[in-house]
């Protein structure tokens, strides 16, 4: 242990969970800082037990650390009590891997996977000794990245972060780590102004000081580049072939308990699926799969290596995976060494031909808990979100599960859908009530449980323009659904409709949202996506005193004209694609994915070379996708902690 670890043990044993804290894990590196080298310290603003598993920044962490000219260590956000120990001792931000002070690194980038994060960066960089704000910061001072799905709408962040990285990072990090090594072996000359004006000209990186923002009133009037080689749009970075990429190599294995704990591999990259809310399937297109022989050593190798016994084949909808039936088959068969005896989990995975396929091969090994995602509780209101998901096909997806000896079931819904009636919202208890039905016919045992979640519109969907449901109309619903379900078996949980306000002011805030994170952090607003720690007041405090209307950021409906806080970010998605999907969701239309249907134009494919991929053998016949589903073993979905923001369990 080196650099400041003698100052930070003797603060464990009085802190929740000292092993957060100590690095030295299996797959950990401990890389050797050079003068000549960038080096990087990878954060993810939040608990150890949620960043450590976290892909992109193991990715990351092992693609810089091969690279002669760079070196990477990790860093989490230190919980509460750790903090308040670190400030009154002025110990200040540290790597996990060298307990080296964060103020040191070349570059401090973070991974922001949802918008509640950002309080928790301002925090890190303030404890690391950094400027909170990027214009304040020196020469020496680290360049402040960040990466992550909510980069695609970077505003609200960009009084704080040097520069975005939108989209892959496998080949931005190497562009990055050369412009910037360059700038530091020169002595740093032209300042920070010239760095950042060099990482702006690379593809996939934002750089927001490089912007100026006109306004007319509350609207945005024009987003201007500083100078003419900036462009005035930036396009997201795609790595075209993710054969290319087989990481990481060397997953982590934590030293405590961690959400997905088991190991992780990514058999493909985007979806075209189309689900109108997900913005994760929009900004990832295109499909760019794993090949299957790839995929089936990296499982193979990394079950050896890690020693788990569960793996995840992740992806934002698996069974469309070209390949899966004869990788599920060979890891449960055993027939790579290493595998056998070893749980799959298929996280997002449709049901159609799987319930009587996969299913019956996963739960020969284990049975846990299934999770449909329905998404929406009526058929009119899925064509309307494009998960075109009838009701037989999930009642015969539940069916088969049930009959397979599977007990408990989960079904995900939103609330707060365009065009969403009572009726509907009403059809999410129906729908939970009949899944309990169909399973007392099969045990007494059986048991579902509806998750809700309130809608926030997201950038690049196009729900983009859709005002969303106010806090109160979502407790209404909330309200609806909890009598609806007090008979029938159901369990219900819900998330805080105040934290989906606070969600949907961030998701489509512009640069004056800035100043309003700035302030909740001032007042102690850190962990927003903890219930313990968060606090709608603060931000309605915030928004208050900046003079903004959290309507007009969230509840109003926004025209085709308006120019949007991202319209200068893209990701290769036409507007007009947007618009006319926008335009057939009202109109109650499903759009089928264009892996088996023409190509609708959307934009992405034309930039790299990308070709379809073709239909998966677990597709339906005759390959129309009017049966598209989500499904996850063993709660493989992603997370939504029970500890997070007021979600409430009834019965
Ligand atoms: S460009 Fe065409 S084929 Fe490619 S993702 Fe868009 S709709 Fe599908």
């Amino acid at each position: 242990m080196t650099a400041l670890w003698p100052r930070i043990e003797p603060l464990l044993d009085r802190v929740e969970k000292p092993a957060r804290y100590i690095g030295m894990e299996r797959g950990a590196q401990v890389p050797i800082h050079r003068p000549d080298a960038v080096s990087w310290l990878l954060v993810y603003p939040d608990t150890y037990e949620v960043g450590l598993p976290n892909q992109g920044l193991q990715i990351l962490y092992e693609i810089l650390n091969e690279r002669h000219d760079a070196a990477a260590e990790r860093g989490y956000a230190p919980w509460t009590d750790l903090e308040a120990l670190m400030r009154s001792r002025s110990v200040p931000f540290f790597s996990l891997d060298t307990h080296k002070p964060a103020g040191e690194f070349d570059v401090i980038a973070f991974g922001l996977a949802a918008e509640l994060v950002y309080t928790n960066v301002l925090n890190c960089l303030d404890l690391s000794g950094v400027p909170v704000r990027a214009e304040a910061r020196r020469d020496e001072d680290p360049i402040v990245v960040a990466g992550g799905h909510a980069t695609f709408n970077p505003e609200p962040m960009a009084d704080f972060i040097d520069a975005f990285v939108i989209g892959d990072g496998e080949e931005v990090v190497g562009d990055m780590t050369e412009v910037i090594g360059a700038w530091k072996r020169s002595g740093r000359v032209g300042g920070r102004e010239a760095v950042l004006h060099d990482l702006s000209l690379i593809m996939g990186v934002y750089v927001p000081s490089m912007y100026e923002v006109e306004y007319d009133g509350m609207a945005i009037r024009e987003v201007r580049p500083r100078y003419p080689d900036v462009p005035s749009t930036v396009d997201k970075r795609t790595i075209a072939d993710l054969g290319e990429w087989p990481y990481p190599k060397n997953q982590l294995v934590p030293l405590i308990e961690v959400v997905h704990d088991r190991l992780n591999v990514e058999i493909f990259r985007g979806c075209t699926r189309g689900c109108r809310f997900c913005q994760a399937g929009m900004i990832t297109r295109p499909v760019r799969e794993r090949p299957l022989e790839q995929a089936r050593t990296m499982v193979a190798e990394g079950l050896k290596r890690t020693g788990y016994d569960e793996v995840a084949l992740t992806s934002l909808s698996s069974a469309d995976f070209s390949g899966i039936g004869e990788l599920v088959s060979g890891i449960i068969d055993g027939q790579e060494e290493a595998c056998g005896n070893v749980g799959v989990s298929l996280p997002s995975l449709r049901v159609d031909a799987f319930t009587v396929g996969i299913a019956s091969e996963i739960q020969r090994i284990r049975r846990t808990g299934l999770t449909f995602a329905p998404e929406a509780g009526s058929w009119r209101l899925r064509q309307v979100i494009n998960k075109l998901i009838t009701e037989e096909d999930l009642y015969a997806a539940v069916d088969g599960a049930f009959s397979q000896g599977w007990r408990r079931m989960k079904l995900y819904f939103l609330i707060g859908l365009p065009t969403e009636m009572d009726d509907d919202t009403l059809g999410i208890a129906e729908l939970a009530k009949n899944v309990v039905e169909i399973g007392k016919r099969y045990t007494k045992a059986a048991s579902c449980t509806a998750s809700v979640g309130g809608f926030v519109p997201k950038p690049h969907t196009p729900f983009q323009w859709f005002g969303q449901n106010s806090s109160e109309e979502l407790q209404r619903k909330v309200g609806m659904l909890r009598d609806a379900t007090r008979k029938g078996g159901v369990k219900l949980s819900w998330h805080d409709p105040k934290a989906t306000m606070v969600e949907g002011i961030n998701s489509r805030g512009d640069r004056r949202i800035g100043k309003v994170i700035e302030r909740v952090w001032r007042s102690g607003g850190v962990f927003q996506e903890w219930s313990e720690h968060f606090k709608v007041d603060r931000w309605i405090e915030a928004m208050a005193a900046e003079g903004l209307d959290i309507d007009w950021y969230t509840t109003r409906h926004r025209t085709g004209e308006e120019i949007q806080p991202w319209d200068h970010i893209t990701a290769g998605l036409h507007k007009d694609f947007l618009w006319q999907d926008w335009q057939s969701a009202l109109a109650e239309h499903g759009l089928p994915d264009c892996r088996w249907t023409p190509c609708y134009d959307c934009g992405v494919c034309t930039d790299y070379a990308i070709e379809h991929v073709v239909a998966s053998p677990f597709a339906p016949a005759g390959g129309s996708q009017g049966t598209g589903q989500d499904l996850s073993i063993g709660g493989a979905v992603p997370v939504r902690f029970l500890s997070k923001p007021g979600v409430g369990v009834a019965r």
